[in-house]
């Protein structure tokens, strides 16, 4: 157990901190968490004194997505371009960092893509079900009332997904080979109707910063059984890096039309 836990040290490196928590400020040490056990999910609250709101807060994330208040949500324009593949720490899992100048417009927010992720399981569940993984798009706005947001993929078991094949090979833990030039669209993991729920949030792992939109998209794309394998292989010792479902406590889950 505690070797697991050390394998999952979050380490706050400036640029780590600001790569998982859009931005928090926390300086110094290396605090462990972890997704079940004494540095679980009920207990990230309690274990440093910035992380209170993982405990406290309100407006947390990830939900259950649930029926939906009907909205005319504009539709999602996007410009993102390939970025050279490189991986970074999240949790037991890795982060591929974003190059500047791919940008998504929500709601009529222009967000520019910061990195992206994956869960297994996926975090939100759709009218309860959970789907294998769930990719993550984090982003920021200069518009301060949106500063920052992500959005969610559900991924099903399915067809190989060819977007994931390009660097499936070569994920950090179980890396057979180097990273050479490879390059990567995260604009192909999303599907082809870009339909989407929007709800007010937080980031999913600890610090839990509140303030985050949300918009996940109401259609999943697929990948095959064995991409989510290897997904799962890859995790830190083949652990699950989803935070529990957190209550609403009321709010609002707009669904486009
Ligand atoms: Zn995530």
């Amino acid at each position: 157990m505690i070797r697991r836990m050390l394998l999952i040290a979050f380490i706050f490196a400036a640029s780590v901190a600001t790569l998982l928590n859009g931005g928090t400020a926390m300086t110094g040490g290396i605090a462990l968490w972890s997704y079940e056990g004494e540095s679980g999910p009920d207990r990230w609250g309690a274990l440093a004194s910035q992380w209170g709101i993982c405990s406290s807060g309100h407006y947390q994330s990830p939900i259950d997505i649930r029926g939906g208040i009907p909205a005319s949500l504009p539709a999602v324009t996007e410009n993102i371009q390939p970025t050279p593949l490189s991986f970074g720490l999240d949790g037991p899992t890795f982060a591929v960092p974003y190059g500047s100048g791919s940008t998504l417009t929500l709601n009529g927010t222009r967000y520019e893509l910061e990195q992206f992720h994956f869960h297994h399981p996926s975090e939100h569940t759709l009218n309860g079900r959970h789907f294998p993984m769930e990719g993550h798009l984090v982003m920021k706005s200069e518009d301060s009332d949106h500063a920052n947001a992500v959005l969610g993929v559900f991924i099903e078991a399915g067809s190989e997904n060819a977007m994931l094949e390009q660097f499936w090979g070569i994920l950090p833990r179980s890396a057979k080979r180097s990273l050479g030039s490879t390059q990567v669209n995260v604009g192909d993991l999303l599907p082809e109707n870009k339909a989407y729920y929007m709800y007010e949030g937080s980031m999913t792992t600890p610090g839990c910063p509140q303030g985050v939109r949300w918009f996940v998209m109401e259609n999943a794309v697929q990948a095959s059984q064995a991409q989510i394998d290897r997904f799962i292989e890859d995790l830190t010792q083949g652990e699950i890096n989803n935070r529990p479902i957190q209550p609403t406590y009321g709010r609002a889950i707009l669904k486009g039309m």
